[in-house]
C-alpha cells in the first residue's frame, strides 16, 4: 500500500502507485484543461506532485513543452539567478564487491586496475584540484568493507580538509559512497561533510535486483531507505539521482519525485540536490546493452520538469554530458556542474591518455576548468565556487527557508561574485580574468540590499589585495 510517510521502501516507493500514476498520465496526456491547471499550479513555485508532473511528462504537445521550458527558465532565474556552482569528483578507491552490471568497477571485472589512494596520493590529487581552482569536491568510492571501510573514508575527508596549498583550500566535501548505517552517517556528519549523495540507480525493484545481482547493494530496501538513515544520523543535505537508461524514464521520474515527497513528509526537508546521470560507455560496459536510453530531447524535458516540480532542489549535471547538452539544459534549471573532471582513481595526477584505462565512465566534456568557467561567463552565467551555506550552518530546512524568503539574492549572489573573484585572481587565464572582472563589476549592481552591496564591494577590493574566504 502506498504511504508517503512509511519507513519501508516498498511503501513510499510503491510499485502499484507508480503504475497507476503512469496510467493516469497516459489517460490525461491530451487533457488540455488538466495540463493547463497543472502548469498554473507550477507557476505558484510550490512544486508539483509526482502525479501532476507525470502528466506533463506524458504530454507530447510541443506548445505545452515550450510553456514548461519557459516556466522552468523563469523558476531557475527566480531561485538560482544566473549562478552555476562548480565542483569536481575525486575518486578515492575503485575496489568494489558489488556486481552492478552497468559499472566497470563491479567485482567480477578482473582486468581493470584496482587502486586506492593513500593519504599521500590524496595530498597530490587535492593539490592538483586546488591548482585548478576547485573549492568543492564530491568524493566517490566503490563499496568494499575491507579496502574502503568508513574509517578510510573519514581519514580521507580529514586529509582533504587539511590541505593548504598557496591560496587553495577545499571548503566543502560532498560524499557519494554506498548506502551505510545510521552510525556511519553520524560519523560522516561529524567529519563535516556537505551533501551525502546516493543515486538510486533505478526505483524499479525487480530491475534493481537484476542490475545489482550480487553484493550488499543487491538489497533494494537497504539502498532505498539510505536517505532516511542518513537523516537520522544528522545529515540534512542529501542528494538523490537515478541512472537514466536502466529503466523506463517515466517510471524513474515518478519514483524520484515520490522519494523527494517522502523525505519532505517524514523529515520536513526534501532533497538538497537531484543528479541526472545517463549511462555511459566504460571499460567493459556497453551502454547499448541497456535499452532504455533517453534522447537529448527527453533529457531536457526531464530537467525542466524536475525544476518546476521541486523548485528548491538544486540540480547537478556531470561531465557525462557534452558541452552541447549542458548548454541546452543549463537554462532549464541546472544549478551545479562539474568541470575539469577525471573519473579514475588518481586521475588528476596522470596524463589524460593513461587516465582512460581506469575511468569509471567516459567523460564527454573534457574541457579544463578554466575553459568551462570561460564558457559559462560568455553564456552570461556566474561560475560560483561558493561553499558558504553549510559553513554558516544553512543546511536542510534552514537553507530551504532562505530560498523561500527570497533573501538568496543578498547572500548567494555576492558569495558567488566573491568566490569567482578569488578564482580569477588565483587561477584564471588572462581572457577568463578579463571577462570575469567585467561580469563581477556588472553583477555587483544586482545585489538588492544596499548595505550588502557596499560590503561586497569592499570584500571584492580586499580579495584583489590578497585577502581570501569572505562570505555572507
Ligand atoms: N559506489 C557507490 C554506490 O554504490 O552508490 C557510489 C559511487 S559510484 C562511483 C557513482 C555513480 O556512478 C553510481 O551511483 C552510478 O549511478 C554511476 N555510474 C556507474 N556506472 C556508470 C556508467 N557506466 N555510466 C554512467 N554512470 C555510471
Amino acid at each position: 500500500m502506498y504511504n508517503v510517510k512509511s519507513q519501508k521502501a516498498e511503501e513510499f516507493i510503491n510499485h502499484e502507485e507508480i503504475v497507476e500514476t503512469l496510467a493516469y498520465a497516459d489517460a490525461n496526456k491530451d487533457n488540455i484543461a488538466l495540463i493547463d491547471t497543472i502548469i498554473e499550479k507550477a507557476r505558484l513555485r510550490k512544486g508539483l506532485s509526482h502525479r501532476e508532473a507525470s502528466v506533463l511528462l506524458a504530454c507530447e504537445m510541443p506548445e505545452k513543452t515550450e510553456e514548461i521550458y519557459a516556466l522552468a527558465e523563469q523558476i531557475k532565474k527566480d531561485f538560482y539567478g544566473n549562478r552555476i556552482v562548480m565542483f569536481a569528483p575525486l575518486y578515492l578507491s575503485n575496489y568494489c564487491i558489488n556486481g552492478c552490471v552497468y559499472c566497470p568497477y563491479h567485482g567480477k571485472n578482473k582486468h581493470i586496475a584496482r587502486k586506492k589512494l593513500t593519504q599521500e596520493d590524496i595530498v597530490r590529487e587535492v593539490t592538483a584540484l586546488q591548482d585548478m581552482g576547485h573549492k568543492r569536491l564530491a568524493i566517490e568510492a566503490g563499496e568494499d568493507p575491507v579496502n574502503n571501510p568508513i574509517e578510510y573514508i573519514l581519514e580521507c575527508i580529514k586529509t582533504i580538509y587539511s590541505i593548504r596549498h598557496k591560496n587553495g583550500a577545499i571548503r566543502r566535501v560532498n560524499v557519494n559512497i554506498a548506502a551505510t548505517s545510521v552510525e556511519n552517517y553520524r560519523k560522516l556528519k561529524e567529519a563535516e561533510i556537505g551533501t551525502y549523495i546516493l543515486f538510486q540507480e533505478t526505483y524499479h525493484k525487480e530491475s534493481y535486483e537484476k542490475l545489482h545481482p550480487t553484493g550488499p547493494k543487491h538489497d533494494y530496501a537497504y539502498h532505498t531507505e539510505a536517505m532516511d538513515r542518513a537523516m537520522e544520523g544528522g545529515i540534512d543535505d542529501v542528494g538523490l539521482g537515478v541512472l537514466f537508461g536502466l529503466e523506463l524514464y517515466r517510471y524513474e521520474f515518478a519514483g524520484l519525485l515520490m522519494h523527494a515527497e517522502h523525505l519532505e513528509a517524514v523529515h520536513g526537508v526534501g532533497p538538497h540536490t537531484i543528479s541526472v546521470p545517463r549511462i555511459k560507455h566504460a571499460d567493459d560496459i556497453d551502454p547499448s546493452a541497456f535499452d532504455n536510453s533517453i534522447s537529448d530531447e527527453i533529457f531536457a524535458k526531464l530537467c525542466a520538469l524536475i525544476r518546476i516540480s521541486v523548485p528548491y532542489t538544486g540540480m547537478i549535471i556531470s561531465t557525462r554530458e557534452s558541452k552541447e547538452v549542458r548548454e541546452k539544459v543549463l537554462p532549464l534549471g541546472v544549478s551545479q556542474i562539474s568541470g575539469g573532471s577525471r573519473t579514475s582513481v588518481g586521475g588528476y595526477c596522470v596524463p589524460e591518455e593513461e587516465d582512460d584505462k581506469s575511468e569509471q565512465f567516459d567523460v564527454s566534456d573534457r574541457r579544463s576548468l578554466d575553459e568551462v568557467v570561460n564558457w559559462l561567463i560568455k553564456l552570461g552565467y556566474i561560475p560560483s565556487f561558493c561553499t558558504a551555506c553549510y559553513r554558516e550552518g544553512r543546511t536542510g530546512d534552514r537553507f530551504m527557508s532562505l530560498c523561500k524568503s527570497g533573501q538568496i539574492q543578498n547572500c548567494c549572489h555576492p558569495n558567488a561574485l566573491m568566490t569567482l573573484k578569488e578564482y580569477l585572481e588565483d587561477y584564471a587565464s588572462q581572457d577568463t580574468k578579463e571577462i570575469g572582472l567585467k561580469l563581477i563589476e556588472k553583477e555587483l549592481n544586482n545585489i538588492p540590499n544596499e548595505k550588502v552591496k557596499k560590503t561586497a564591494y569592499e570584500y571584492i577590493h580586499d580579495i584583489a589585495e590578497g585577502k581570501r574566504d569572505f562570505r555572507f
